[in-house]
């Protein structure tokens, strides 16, 4: 994280106002400091004008002509237009998908299988940056996360998964473990990269063939791996590119020739996926939603906590779904943490997320903002206290300044509903046994962070969390051999690891 100590606006280019005035931090001859402007070079990326889809190997306009604008959130310019896929262009992917399992890739071996995927993440390697960039254009987080997390950890994903598919055999999934077949796979907009290595790398490896739904807000850089497997010769209608809003999504999963539905984004909509495959042979997968909370007891170390407590909450401007955006802390030192969480969040920057000091980027989109900012309303309504440090945020495109609230009860909106922004409601506890009651007094669980210095808390804590990921002296810690999901209203099947690979056969 930036240690910014910016006095005065920094106006980098392609960017109005950015940077968070850092109250009371000045130099010894009380100037204060500014960061010179770091921004990313675009050069290496080129966006075209439009955009077609991604289908049996080509890339071709959707049979009825129909197109959207992506556009870049921290500026709100259309960058370009996209190919929205209709009824006709689903039954051409999801045929090309259907004769390339049959034909090709069901019968390979898995040792060839797993070449294709070890060059897919070599190519996302070698053409880091160029995703990088593009991912930060397009989504509007900073070059940093996309850079140093996003990119890498899809590479990774492919490179895990291409060990596993020569030795499904041995991977405890059952005797001779069977593919599916065709998977629907339908992501969302806030890691549009790596959801997308999420989903295809072990379904590729098992054996299937996917046709992938990018969310309509950031289709750029699922049509830029469209774009790899072209590059490592991956077998025409292995792997197929939709893009389009929710109704592509709705059509493609409810399509017949499916075998396997794979979805990660809100509960709302997994349940209606869930209601639709239901009578249905399809298997189903479903990352949702979360509200998660992240506990520090009173002997954690401050200032390691508050960090976990930064990255819990502002990593990827919170627009996470394990994002740790209920604080538990307890009750004795409430007080000092929210202090020092405070005085740390004076030198986070926002603003643009090419700039390399930047550490929290736009919102994603006009829809996302206005949710955030509707449930904040809601949580000062409801009594909760407001507070934001000293930022201008820039004049165009759609941002939201780092926000917590305290005096949150458990009643309150903000504590009970998913703001998908850089929100954290702050919560007090005297005991364990208050900690565990509260953390787990929510519809989700998918994740929880527990902060102390005894390791036999934190046995005792993780037991009791009803939460798929648990995460002890650390926050947002994702590795392609971890299995990630959740209990309850987050969803059900397991991402990552092993046991994403067992969401992809049949024993
Ligand atoms: P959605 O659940 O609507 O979107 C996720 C993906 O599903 C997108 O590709 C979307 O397309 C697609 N989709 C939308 N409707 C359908 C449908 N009926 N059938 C099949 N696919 C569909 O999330 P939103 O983007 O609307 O975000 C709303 C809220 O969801 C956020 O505020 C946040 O709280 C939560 N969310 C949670 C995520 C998580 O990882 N847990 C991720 C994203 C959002 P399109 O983008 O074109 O609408």
């Amino acid at each position: 994280m930036g240690s910014g100590k910016s006095g005065k606006k920094n106006t980098p280019a392609g960017v109005a106002d950015v940077g968070v005035v850092a109250e009371g931090v000045v130099d010894t001859d009380g100037a204060a400091w500014e960061y010179a402007p770091a921004p990313e070079s675009r050069d290496i990326v080129t966006i075209a004008p439009e955009y077609g889809l991604f289908i049996n190997g080509e890339f071709r306009p959707s049979a009825a002509g129909r197109t959207f604008a992506t556009i870049n959130p921290a500026t709100g310019e259309p960058l370009a237009k996209v190919a929205e896929a209709g009824p006709a262009d689903i039954d051409h992917a999801v045929a090309a998908a259907r004769a390339a399992y049959e034909n090709a890739w069901g019968p390979m071996p898995g040792s060839e299988r797993a070449k294709y995927l070890f060059r897919i993440a070599r190519v996302l390697q070698e053409r880091s940056r160029e995703f990088a960039v593009l991912e930060s254009i397009d989504n509007g987080k900073p070059i940093r996360e996309s850079r140093d997390v996003d990119i890498p950890l899809a590479a990774a994903h492919f490179f895990y998964y291409a060990g596993w598919a020569d030795k499904l055999d041995h991977a405890g999934l059952g005797p001779a473990p069977r593919p599916l077949g065709v998977a629907a796979q339908v992501i969302p907009w806030n890691f549009p990269l790596l959801m997308a290595a999420w989903k295809l790398a072990p379904a590729l490896a098992a054996g299937n063939t996917c046709v992938l739904k990018p969310a309509e807000t950031t289709p750029l850089t699922a049509l830029l791996l469209a774009e790899v497997c072209q590059q490592v010769g991956l077998p025409s209608g292995v792997v197929s590119v939709l893009t389009g809003a929710g109704e592509t999504g709705a059509a493609l999963v409810t399509h017949p020739d499916v075998d396997k539905i794979a979805f990660t984004g809100s509960t709302e909509v997994g349940k209606q996926i869930a209601a639709s495959a239901a009578g249905t042979p399809k298997k189903l997968t479903l990352e949702l939603g979360g509200k998660a909370a992240n506990i520090v007891f009173d002997d954690a170390p401050v200032e390691q906590a508050v960090e976990g407590i930064v990255n819990g909450i502002f990593f990827n401007q919170g627009h996470v779904c394990c994002a740790g955006s209920r604080l538990l802390v307890q009750e004795s030192v409430a007080e000092a943490v929210v202090d020092r969480l405070k005085h740390r969040l004076q030198t986070l920057r926002v603003g643009d997320p090419l700039d390399k000091n930047t550490d929290v980027g736009a919102i994603n989109s006009r829809q996302q903002l206005d949710k955030i900012t509707e449930l904040t309303a809601a949580g000062e309504a409801e009594g909760a206290e407001r507070w934001s440090p000293p930022c201008r945020l820039p004049d165009t495109g759609f941002w939201f300044p780092p926000t917590v609230f305290t005096g949150v009860s458990q009643s309150h909106r903000i504590a009970r509903e998913e703001i998908f922004g850089p929100v954290l409601s702050v919560l007090t506890f005297r005991t364990p046994d208050e900690a565990v009651a509260k953390a787990n007094n929510t519809p989700y669980g998918l994740s929880a962070g527990i902060w102390t210095d005894k390791g036999s808390r934190i046995l005792w804590m993780a037991q009791r969390m009803r939460a798929g990921v648990v995460w002890a002296n650390t926050y947002n810690r994702f590795d392609p051999t971890s299995p990630f999901g959740g209990y309850k209203e987050s969803g059900y099947g397991r991402e990552g690891g092993r046991h994403g690979l067992a969401a992809y056969v049949d024993v």
